[in-house]
């Protein structure tokens, strides 16, 4: 893609702007970046390096004047400037898109609703392990842009892909891309279900039959959209077999390729519980894909420690063990956590609402939860959406909720936050939810 010389208007200034707005100076365009907020934290950063910039609102000359218009995830592709540059033939493309064209090395995409970090993370981790030069990122981590002039070096880039991505692709073709479940979320931004899928499934659209697609086969949504994929498709599921692809035989994973069959072990880590079972198969497979030896999956299951707020326990006061699972920002991450949790269980579901439908937990709640704590933002209507299926109360905000549920777990029971919200009514991020809640579980396991 020659963009010398070209007009080239950046939307949006976080990370991925940044990495976006980069790259097209890089390849000497002129490069025009503009931001709703006043003063985004990489806007000095930019104009040193020659970016001009248009910020606190987005004007209708910026959209007009530019040749090539290049959105950021966190920026709806249905913005009216920007539907109306397109509509006069302006190209709109994702940074994603933007990326992956000056990417020089093969990729492979996850996308999904849940699963996608963990996955991303592992096979990282086994391509490495298999002595492959390999470059991690994307929805995680460093944005493509910010990867791809290191590519040329690289053997694989791998690249985790959110549903925002896959809006604004255009010809983006993974060599092997992986789709680990589809359930409802972010219905405040796609108009329906049916839309979110669709989105996620433009992942697979432009792979050819010597390309490969994993895709789930225990995740209904995904798997009745296989049809779609035009690549050779791989599938896995808990229940096997599948030809080629991967399941379970009690602890192990099977996994069938076209380079032969192998058993693997899991271990008893956090590879082990009932959701990352499926996605170390998923990881596997797509390390399969990319010419990884059975040898080098196996050394990286084995040292997998897995990732931060991703059910992860925390701690243990008087026979109660905490989890933090506060990366489970939609009722599907719910769901998957309370499937894989061996003891009755007070839930923390509370924070940002994304209009998440919780009744929908109803039985789970019956067989899982002593106790439901709803706090935060959305609390008051997730309370109402519960409490008809476990005993349920209302907290202001996590710190009254976590003594809530201190109060009333017992021993043998679990105190698990798994919000299915967004975190952003008090915090910056899941992460900074998930280090408050280890703050508040290590005060009490200290005290
Ligand atoms: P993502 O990057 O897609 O948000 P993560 O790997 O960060 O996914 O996991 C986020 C949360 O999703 C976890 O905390 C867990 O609750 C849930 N989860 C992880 N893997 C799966 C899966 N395969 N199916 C359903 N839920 C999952």
């Amino acid at each position: 893609m020659d963009l010398k010389g070209k007009k080239v208007l950046v939307v949006g200034l976080g990370a991925s702007g940044r990495a976006a707005s980069l790259l097209c100076l890089s390849q000497g365009a002129l490069v025009r970046a503009t931001d709703n907020h006043p003063s985004p934290a990489n806007a000095g950063e930019l104009a040193a390096a020659g970016a001009e910039l248009s910020l606190g609102g987005h004007r209708d000359q910026d959209f007009a004047e530019a040749q090539l218009i290049v959105l950021s995830p966190g920026v709806d592709h249905r913005l009216p400037e920007v539907r109306k540059a397109a509509e006069a033939g302006v190209p709109v493309i994702g940074e994603l898109e933007l990326g992956w064209r000056h990417t020089r090395c093969p990729s492979v995409m996850i996308t999904g609703t849940n699963g996608k970090s963990t996955v991303t993370t592992l096979l990282g981790e086994i391509l490495e392990t298999a002595g492959f030069k390999t470059l991690v990122g994307g929805n995680l981590g460093r944005p493509l842009c910010d990867m791809a002039p290191e590519s040329g070096q690289a053997d694989w880039a791998v690249v985790e892909v959110s549903s925002f991505q896959t809006d604004t692709m255009d010809r983006l073709r993974p060599r092997v891309a992986a789709i680990l479940n589809i359930s409802p979320d972010h219905l405040n931004r796609y108009p329906d279900f049916e839309a979110y899928a669709a989105s996620k499934l433009r992942l697979l659209a432009n792979q050819a039959d010597d390309d490969v697609a994993v895709l789930c086969a225990d995740d209904k949504p995904t798997w009745q959209r296989r049809s779609l994929a035009p690549a050779s498709l791989w599938g896995y599921g808990a229940v096997g077999p599948y030809h080629p692809g991967g399941w379970l035989d009690g602890e192990a994973l099977i996994l069938e390729t076209p380079a032969g069959q192998a058993a693997l072990s899991l271990g008893d880590g956090t590879l082990s519980n009932g959701f990352n079972r499926l996605n170390a198969l998923a990881a596997c497979l797509c390390a399969a894909a990319c010419g990884a030896s059975f040898e080098a999956m196996q050394q990286a299951l084995d040292t997998f420690s897995g990732l931060a707020h991703r059910l992860a326990r925390v701690g243990e006061r008087d026979g109660v063990i905490f989890f933090d699972d506060s990366k489970g920002t939609n009722v599907g991450a719910v769901a998957a956590a309370l499937e894989a949790m061996e003891r009755r269980v007070v839930l923390l579901l509370g924070g940002q609402d994304k209009q998440g439908r919780f009744a929908e937990l109803g039985p789970l709640l019956g067989r899982r939860a002593a106790r439901v704590v709803c706090f935060g933002e959305a609390g008051p209507s997730i309370y109402q959406q519960v409490v008809g299926f476990a005993p349920a109360e209302v907290a202001p905000d996590l710190a009254a909720g976590f003594r809530l549920a201190l109060e009333r777990a017992l021993p043998g029971e679990a105190v698990l936050l798994s919000p299915g919200c967004a975190s952003f009514d008090a915090y910056s991020g899941y992460a900074q939810r998930g280090e408050h809640f280890q703050n508040l579980v290590e005060e009490v396991c200290r005290g």
